[in-house]
């Protein structure tokens, strides 16, 4: 039995998904946002299930964006599992949080970001508030069938989040998907500290197409999603999100024709109006394209003597 759950998120995407599955164990992937408004969702879903909050045995989380993590206090009698990184924010550890803001204030210098605009490094580093107060009970790992659910497959599938799962039963070609793929809006992937503070920065986007590319291996009939509907013509809004990426690559290409640029003065050209209001999450994009150029051994990279990044087409 799978049983959706829609819950109001405070953000732009208006409502988050969970998902009440029912196997030898009861269980629910992703419990909302952390507002009274959310919580009344979920008990009243999980009651018309035929259900109470106590009668779940496991929260499973497919990522600990804060709309997917909310209320795992909620769920007295139940074991809460996740990715290892989920695991780290929920245990609060004092060297990776305290690490976040050096994080993104190093990526705003090595970006060319000018001064101005360092304030945003506070900006980006996401708040512990809209966290649960639990731990972990049990940490999931890349192809780990979950307990409970027979056939239930764990997939890591970084990019959106450096914590992201999905969870595919082969034998019901069924996938409980997070926000790796979503109907009406392409997800963002987006940059986020590593687990070890001295570790490089993950390429999200890199990461993000791969996991994409994971999909288009399987057959897959329906993606429960996040957010919004569910999927059901997954190889070709995966090819479509893939195909869409790469023009906005090739137009960052043309911008680096005539001379070098750093990631800020790209991002200023691609995003004349919007960067100002959300830079974290238009840098994001554009970081993306540049992780991708390279890759794709389309443009050149220099470190210049202040730490500032230019990038040349080849
Ligand atoms: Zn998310």
């Amino acid at each position: 039995m799978i049983h959706k759950i829609i819950s109001p998120v405070p953000f732009p995407e208006g409502t988050v998904n969970s998902y009440l599955i029912k196997d030898d164990a009861l269980s629910i992937v992703d419990v909302g946002t952390k507002t009274p408004e959310a919580l009344e969702a979920i008990k009243k879903g999980i009651k018309d299930a035929g259900y109470q909050m106590e009668d779940i045995e496991q929260v499973i989380l497919t990522h600990h964006h804060p709309d997917h993590v909310g209320w795992i206090d909620a769920f007295p009698n139940a074991k809460v599992l996740g990715h290892i990184y989920v695991d780290a924010w929920l245990r609060r550890d004092p060297v990776f949080i305290n690490s976040h803001y050096d994080f993104y204030l190093d990526r705003l210098k090595e970006e060319g970001v000018p001064e101005e605009y360092y304030f945003w490094a506070k900006k980006m580093t996401r708040s512990i508030e809209m966290l649960g107060e639990r731990t972990l009970t049990g940490v999931i790992h890349d192809g780990d069938e979950i307990p409970g659910h027979k056939g239930l497959i764990a997939i890591e599938t970084l990019g959106h989040a450096q914590s992201h799962f999905v969870f595919w039963n082969e034998e019901k070609k069924a996938m409980i998907g997070g926000d790796l793929l979503i109907a009406n809006i392409s997800s963002n992937p987006l940059i986020e500290p590593p687990l070890n503070p001295k570790a490089k920065r993950a390429k999200s986007l890199l990461q993000y197409n791969a996991s994409l590319k994971k999909l288009l291996t399987l057959p897959i009939d329906k993606i429960y999603s996040g957010h919004g509907s569910e999927i059901t013509n997954v190889q070709e809004l995966v090819h479509e999100r893939l195909e869409r990426q790469h023009i906005r690559a090739m137009k960052v290409l043309k911008l680096l024709e005539e001379r070098p640029k750093n990631i800020f003065q790209i991002n200023v050209e691609i995003f004349p109006i919007p960067y100002k209001s959300q830079l974290g999450l238009t840098l994001s994009q554009t970081i993306g394209q540049i992780d991708y150029l390279l890759d794709q051994d389309l443009i050149t990279e220099v470190k210049d003597e202040n730490g500032v990044y230019w990038y040349a087409k080849k």
